[in-house]
């Protein structure tokens, strides 16, 4: 094994010792227990942390007093209908479409782009806000990239745009930007979150200073996590300990990538080309500062504007009446889990999905349809 591919694995190891796994374990079932009231629950907001859950099975050794919630942290899951509309509907109009994998079986109001693509249209799964730029370079057709995902995507876009697009090609921006819905769940009346594990990934971008002005307006505790399992356990360690002590606060638990101010090259990339602005969430809610739009000095780039997308073109098909019970916008908002859904591994399972968080590999209900979401193994913990 090459010496950074075995550092990379000894390092990997370190975050996934049991021995340490067990003490954290132990502490966060003693933490909880100090609470002296249950349940307590908590959010996190990321679908990496949600798939490490479920992988390494942490869930069964959760405390049974701590209830551990994933929000809307899947950007495929959060993207709205019309967004895929939009896309679709170019499809239909002849447009090449670029987009990353999990968005092409998400269903719009009556077609998926994986729909479109059975009826011809040119769809291509894309890996990289690059992979699109070449794509247009290998064709003089028409080249839209449908750009969905959270900050941490978004950097990637701008830094495409920044660096000069072909003609040919243009941006349909379906980014999304975290810290807005997190104000959201905090103020929905019906919420029992009492603080939130915040997603190394784009924490690093965004740095830990962007959750202060939330901590300071609800009086919620914000954890930044990793993505190993002593990382998610060391996190929720920090957080019962800061819901104990009625100390809200932004904790850094991720210092070996997150800072307080993040990475102010790419922020500065980012706000560059976006502008946030209000807009819903699929099955949330309208999220004021929620979406990512290009700035009006990148209109002749926004493919909003430089094609006529007719949505009403899909009005003729009615949505599949299974689709009225999916309760993806609940399961967004932590106030039910994918085994509330009597959908859930019946008439939608990741081969035929139903909404749109059976698809991701982020989505909460394709997680726990593939590892298991609640195992219970008996254990008093
Ligand atoms: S983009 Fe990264 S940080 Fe954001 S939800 Fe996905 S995995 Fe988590
Ligand atoms: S199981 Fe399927 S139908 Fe039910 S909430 Fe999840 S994605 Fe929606």
């Amino acid at each position: 094994m090459p010496g950074t591919d075995r550092d990379q694995a000894l390092s990997e190891l370190k975050f996934r010792d049991p021995v340490r796994a067990r003490a954290l374990v132990e502490a966060l079932g003693r933490r909880t227990a100090e609470l002296g009231r249950a349940p307590v629950s908590v959010m996190h907001v990321c679908g990496s942390h949600e798939q490490a859950i479920a992988k390494f099975g942490l869930r069964s050794t959760f405390p049974r007093g701590l209830n551990v919630i994933m929000g809307p942290g899947c950007p495929v899951c959060i993207t709205d209908t019309p967004e895929v509309d939009e896309g679709v509907v170019l499809a239909r109009q002849g447009v090449h479409i670029a987009t990353y994998g999990d968005m092409v079986r998400v269903p719009g109001t009556s077609l998926s782009l994986a729909d479109a693509q059975a009826e011809g249209a040119k769809i291509h799964v894309i890996y990289s806000a690059g992979q699109a730029v070449e794509l247009a370079r290998s064709t003089s057709d028409q080249v839209v990239f449908f750009a969905t995902g959270f900050e941490t995507t978004a950097v990637a876009t701008a830094a495409v745009v920044l660096g000069g697009l072909p003609p040919n090609l243009s941006i349909l921006s379906a980014h999304k930007y975290i810290p807005p819905v997190m104000e959201i769940v905090a103020e929905m009346p019906e919420t029992k979150v009492e603080g939130f594990l915040a997603a190394g990934h784009a924490a690093t971008i965004t740095g830990s200073a962007v959750f202060e002005p939330f901590v300071a307006r609800h009086g919620l505790p914000v954890v930044i996590a990793g993505f190993e399992p002593l990382d998610i356990l060391a996190g929720l360690v920090k957080l019962v300990e800061l819901i104990r002590d009625r100390t809200p606060q932004v904790v850094n638990m991720f210092p070996r990538c997150v800072t307080r101010e993040g990475n102010l090259r790419a922020q500065e990339q980012l706000w560059k080309v976006f502008r946030s602005t209000g807009g819903r969430w699929r099955g949330i809610a309208h999220v004021p500062n929620g979406n990512l739009r290009l700035r009006d000095e990148f209109a002749s780039i926004d493919a909003r504007r430089r094609f006529t997308i007719d949505l009403a073109s899909l009005w003729d098909c009615a949505p599949p009446a299974l689709a009225q019970s999916c309760i993806c916008g609940n399961i967004m908002a932590g106030l039910s889990s994918p085994t509330d859904c009597k959908l859930f591994g019946q008439e939608c399972t990741p081969e035929k999905p139903v909404g749109a968080c059976m698809v991701s590999s982020e989505g909460a209900c394709k997680i726990w349809h593939q590892y298991g979401g609640h195992p219970d193994l008996g254990g008093d913990a």
